[in-house]
């Protein structure tokens, strides 16, 4: 029985239609959590949604990466 704690970040950008989900572009995608895991946050696809990292770093207002999914 394979474990999966998370779904894969590619399938998830795959079923968000491959863009950012604020500027649409498809350059440098990455998936965000919409409540932080540090805040409670699941990774059910629920609390998941596709941004650029520009628009990431811009929405979160920090430059450090989203280790969870490195
Ligand atoms: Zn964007």
């Amino acid at each position: 029985m394979v474990n999966r704690k998370k779904p894969g970040k590619r399938a998830i950008i795959k079923a968000a239609g491959g863009k950012c989900c604020i500027c649409a572009t498809t350059e440098n995608l990455t998936v965000d959590h919409i409540i932080p895991l540090s805040e409670g946050g699941t990774n059910n696809a629920d609390n998941l949604r596709v941004m650029c990292e520009i628009c990431q770093k811009k929405y979160h207002g920090t430059d450090k990466p989203n280790k969870a999914w490195k």
